[in-house]
This record gives structure tokens, C-alpha cells and sequence, in this order.
């Protein structure tokens, strides 16, 4: 029975002693197979025991039954510098009432739920289990210090291969200007970090935790044009250069063309009843159709926009100019092409786009960059996105360093997020 159980149970080393059962619990005495331990203080092996110390932690289930572990973490004396130690258990972190793998069997129901269901899923916060309650740690029953007991083995995440970095920034709760850091390393397309304000300090500091080494070794930022990030790109990052992404070029043009449709649309309100009907109609809710790509419209879009062309000239002017921008980023052979093109652009574009043509002309030097190396933050798009579906199912998260695990183990766990 104990050799069965001590191999059902299948921690390396480690065997059952004896095994009781309560109810739907399965209490299993285990201790380690060696007769001996390392000496943290000097590394020394020693054999000599000093003391039996038992205590509870919550492992993996078996079948219907809950596992308790009771667990002897023996103490040593080491002979050679007289100190007493406990020995160290691979299985579970000092002072958690819980395993590890019994961490990461909760963590991961969590990535694709809440905490509070899985918490209730688990018995975790049932009734039931209310007679362990006083037996084991509290800290047995609490998900959160799972979560942590699994980032701690999993953070900080390996960084040797970060080239080229993305910094964005997202905000998670509209509207309340509230805005969080994201950083991206573009070429696995995973997230790296999280930072909780967009203070430079609090940014610089976060990179420098990474270390000179990582720092130095990456080639290219790239980053948006809130003219938050290039300076400190360029005393964080020394031999990088610095790029701005063309997606967040276009983000720029698309808010100017919407604000013009927005405009047009007010405008139309003071047309005499007969026109202002026409017109209206036509600009109202149909700010996509405006700013998709005109080769991916539906008939009934493209239907849509001839009707907007009709009713205003300027928005007319506008979507062509939008058009062409983007073809100057996807036709463009090589770096004078682009270069010449945008310039074209910019002299065209000047009276229609007045606030994206002085943006652009500012960052010119970071946005052709583009034309030589091609990086987009397409990447960073999309981990914005997943990151704002992670904080709505995030019920339970109340902290952002809470948020920040969950969001870091959902790139770097190998969980994908259901739903
Ligand atoms: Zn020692």
C-alpha cells in the first residue's frame, strides 16, 4: 500500500509512510528518501538529524480525494559549522502550505477563469473543508499566494535574446487617463513587462532592473509619438535606434480623418432639413467604413463611402490621401522610394491633415526607419488586445501586481487563454 501510494503520489525522492483517510481527504505522511541533507551555511552534507518537524500542505488530488500532505521537514546540525538547518524540499517553497505543482494546478484553472470561481471550484473557500481549516495554514486556501508561489519560479523571464523592444501604452479602464506600460519583445511577439505608470523614472528604473548586459544588446525601440519614450530610450538603450511604428503613424491619420467626419457631421446639422438629411445620414456611424481599406470593403461599405465622397468633398480629399499613405508603406521597394513618397505626401497632405503632418515631419527621421527595417508593432497591437480581454475576465484581480503575473503567465506559461 505505502509503495503504491508513494508512487501514485510520484514526488522525486520522497515517500509515504503512512496514509489516513478523513471523509473526502487523504492525509499521507511523507518524508524524504535520503538520510541526508546540504548544509546551506557551508555546504557540507550532513547526516546528523537534529529534529522531526512535521506540517500540513495541500497537494495535487487523487481522483475524488483531496491530498493532504504531511510533511517532515526534517532539521540537520551540521558537523562542520555547528549550525542547525532545515533541509530544503524541491516540492514546496519554505513556509507554503501548499506544493508547487499544487500551485501551478490552480494558477493555471485561474488563467482561464477567476479567482473566485476557481477558489470555489477547489474547496478553497467551501465549507466543507472548514475542519482543514484550523489543521492547515491559511495560507493553504489562499489563490493569490499560489500565484505568486508560481511567478517566483517563473519570473524574471529570460531576456538574452531581446533585440528589438516595443514600448507601448495601453489604457485598461476607459476613459480614466489612467495609463499602464506595456513592453514587448517584438520578435517573439510575447510580452515582457508591465510597467504601472508612464513616469519616466518608474519606466527607467523598471529597465534597468534588466541589467546592462540585456540593455546593450538591443538593436531597436521601437515606440509611439507621445514623446514619452525617446529620451529615455536613448540613455536606457545606448546603441539602439530608435523607430516609431507605422502602425501608430496611421493611428494618427485615423483620429484626424474621424475628427473631420465628426466635424462634417455638425456641420451638415445646419443644412437646411432636405440636405441636412442627405447628408447626415451618410457620415453618421460610419466611421469604419471611412477608415478601413477601401480593397477590403463589402459592397454595401463601398456603397457606404461613394454616399460619404457625395456628401462631403473634404472627406472626399481626406480617405484618398488616407488611401495613398498606407500604400506608401506597403509599395515602397527601399528607403529613397519611401523617403520621397512621404514627402510628396506631406506637401499634399498639409492643408487636409494639418496636426498628423506636423507630427509626422517632427518624428520623420524615426518613421523611415521603417522603409529600412520593416518593424511593425503589429505585435504590440495584438498583445494589447489580449491584454484588455485578460483584465475583463480578470474578475478577482484586484492589484496590478496581480494583473501582471496573470498577464506574464499567459505569454510565458504556455496557457492559452480560453474563450
Ligand atoms: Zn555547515
Amino acid at each position: 500500500m505505502k509503495r503504491i501510494l508513494t508512487q501514485l503520489l510520484n514526488l522525486p525522492d520522497v515517500v509515504v509512510e503512512s496514509s489516513l483517510k478523513e471523509g473526502s481527504v487523504l492525509i499521507l505522511s511523507v518524508s524524504k528518501k535520503v538520510k541526508s541533507a546540504v548544509c546551506p551555511h557551508c555546504g557540507t552534507k550532513s547526516e546528523h538529524l537534529h529534529q522531526n518537524q512535521n506540517y500540513l500542505v495541500k497537494d495535487l488530488p487523487m481522483g475524488d480525494k483531496e491530498v493532504i500532505l504531511n510533511l517532515n521537514r526534517r532539521r540537520f546540525k551540521c558537523k562542520k559549522c555547528r549550525k542547525t538547518f532545515s533541509e530544503r524540499l524541491d516540492f514546496v517553497g519554505m513556509k507554503k502550505g501548499f506544493t508547487h505543482r499544487y500551485a501551478e494546478y490552480i494558477v493555471k484553472q485561474v488563467i482561464s477563469s477567476n479567482v473566485s470561481n476557481v477558489a470555489e471550484n477547489n474547496g478553497l473557500s467551501d465549507e466543507e473543508v472548514k475542519v482543514f481549516r484550523g489543521k492547515l495554514p491559511p495560507e493553504s486556501f489562499n489563490v493569490n499566494s499560489m500565484i505568486e508561489d508560481v511567478a517566483q519560479n517563473l519570473l524574471p523571464i529570460d531576456m538574452s535574446n531581446l533585440r528589438r523592444l516595443g514600448i507601448d501604452e495601453i489604457s485598461l479602464v476607459k476613459g480614466q487617463g489612467k495609463f499602464i506600460v506595456v513592453l514587448v519583445d517584438i520578435d517573439t511577439g510575447k510580452l515582457i513587462g508591465l510597467v504601472k505608470e508612464r513616469k519616466q523614472i518608474v519606466i527607467e528604473n523598471f529597465m534597468k532592473m534588466w541589467g546592462k548586459e540585456i540593455l546593450e544588446k538591443i538593436e531597436e525601440v521601437s515606440i509611439d509619438m507621445t514623446g514619452n519614450y525617446k529620451n529615455l530610450v536613448e540613455k536606457v538603450c545606448p546603441n539602439a535606434l530608435v523607430t516609431v511604428d507605422r502602425f501608430h503613424v496611421t493611428k494618427v491619420i485615423h483620429q484626424e480623418l474621424n475628427e473631420a467626419r465628426i466635424e462634417e457631421k455638425k456641420t451638415a446639422l445646419e443644412l437646411n432639413i432636405e440636405l441636412r438629411e442627405k447628408a447626415f445620414d451618410s457620415l453618421k456611424g460610419n466611421k469604419f467604413t471611412l477608415l478601413k481599406a477601401e480593397n477590403k470593403l463589402t459592397y454595401k461599405q463601398k456603397d457606404k463611402l461613394d454616399k460619404i465622397r457625395e456628401a462631403s468633398p473634404l472627406l472626399k480629399i481626406m480617405h484618398s490621401l488616407k488611401e495613398e499613405f498606407h500604400d506608401i508603406f506597403d509599395k515602397s521597394e527601399d528607403l529613397g522610394e519611401g523617403i520621397l513618397w512621404l514627402l510628396d505626401w506631406l506637401d499634399k497632405a498639409e492643408p487636409y491633415y494639418q496636426k498628423s503632418v506636423k507630427t509626422i515631419e517632427r518624428w520623420f527621421g524615426e518613421i523611415i526607419g521603417y522603409f529600412e527595417r520593416k518593424t511593425t508593432n503589429g505585435v504590440v497591437e495584438g498583445i494589447n488586445n489580449k491584454l484588455k480581454l485578460i483584465k475583463r475576465s480578470g474578475f478577482g484581480f484586484r492589484n496590478f501586481r496581480n494583473f501582471e503575473i496573470r498577464a506574464l503567465l499567459s505569454w510565458h506559461y504556455n496557457i492559452n487563454l480560453a474563450r
